[in-house]
């Protein structure tokens, strides 16, 4: 018998991810769901959400997977997500805040509006999912939140200010959490990937030249793949990462410490 040990493995939790229904978010519901965790996927697209539901049942016959429709941008869908796992009456111990959009432009560009509308998707939002989960996972006692962050939340990439000082915030966001709700048994963590192929890299990356210039700053000299993010919320949210909290965990093929 060659099982894993138990701190590998999730079974009995439940999570919920946001923007689950494709990319990143679609790869860690399934991460979650081959190591036993019971995944309750939000998006917006309902008919998209169910066939993703239904691979996941096929796929794994262990999984009781759920999904709700809602946009996380809107307060009232956010309450309404956590009505509905209220009624589910499930033990929320995971939260995946993976949901997040863009607006690129230059600086100068930027109309009224544009800067908050991107702080409320990836910030903002995150910040709401969590104190609305806090009670569900406080209650577990061994809980964990991953946040999906970016590299350009870190350093200057080409993807607008607008991204990058959001993404900073839910960094800073997360560090905050950690220290505030180690006590209550929830760790909190994220994820912080460089060019990762989904429908919303595919336009840039399929111009050869921009990729090419992708390609060459990035050690590893590949584009990452979604499953492989999912990996790293996955590890974040095992036992086996029991004693790690507060850090910010680079998916980058080793683009952010090459320096010229
Ligand atoms: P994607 O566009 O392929 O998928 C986004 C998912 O989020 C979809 O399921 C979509 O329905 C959902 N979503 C978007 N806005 C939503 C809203 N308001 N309410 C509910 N659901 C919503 O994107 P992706 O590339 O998988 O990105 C996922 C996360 O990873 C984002 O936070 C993104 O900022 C981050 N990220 C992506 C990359 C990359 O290269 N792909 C790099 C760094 C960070």
């Amino acid at each position: 018998m060659n099982a894993l040990p138990s701190r590998w493995r999730l079974d009995g939790q439940t999570c919920l991810v946001t923007g689950a229904s494709r990319g990143i978010g679609l790869a860690c519901a399934r991460e979650l769901a081959g190591l036993g965790a019971q995944p309750l996927l939000v998006a917006r697209d309902e008919t998209q959400l169910q066939t993703v539901c239904d691979e996941l049942r096929e796929d794994f016959p262990a999984c009781d997977a759920r999904v709700f429709a809602a946009d996380v941008n809107d307060p009232e869908d956010r309450l309404a997500i956590f009505d509905w796992i209220a009624d589910l009456d499930v033990p929320l111990s995971l939260l995946v805040n993976n949901a997040g959009g863009n607006i690129q432009k230059a600086t100068l560009e930027y109309e009224p509006g544009d800067l908050e509308a991107v702080f409320r998707l990836n910030s903002v939002s995150a910040f709401d999912l969590c104190r609305l989960a806090h009670p569900r996972l406080a209650q577990h006692g061994h809980a964990a939140i991953v946040n999906v962050g970016s590299v350009s939340g870190l350093t200057h990439v080409r993807t607008g200010i607008a991204y990058g000082m959001s993404k900073a915030a839910l960094h800073q966001m997360t560090r905050n959490l950690a220290c505030e709700w180690a006590e209550d048994g929830i760790r909190v963590n994220a994820v912080t990937p460089w060019y990762i192929r989904t429908r919303r890299t595919d336009q840039a990356l399929s111009d050869p030249d921009y990729l090419d210039e992708v390609l060459e700053r990035t050690p590893m000299a590949r584009i990452g793949e979604p499953e492989e993010v999912a990996a790293a919320v996955t590890f974040l949210c095992l036992p086996a990462a029991s004693y790690i909290t507060g850090q910010l965990l680079a998916v980058d093929g080793g683009f952010l410490h090459y320096g010229f």
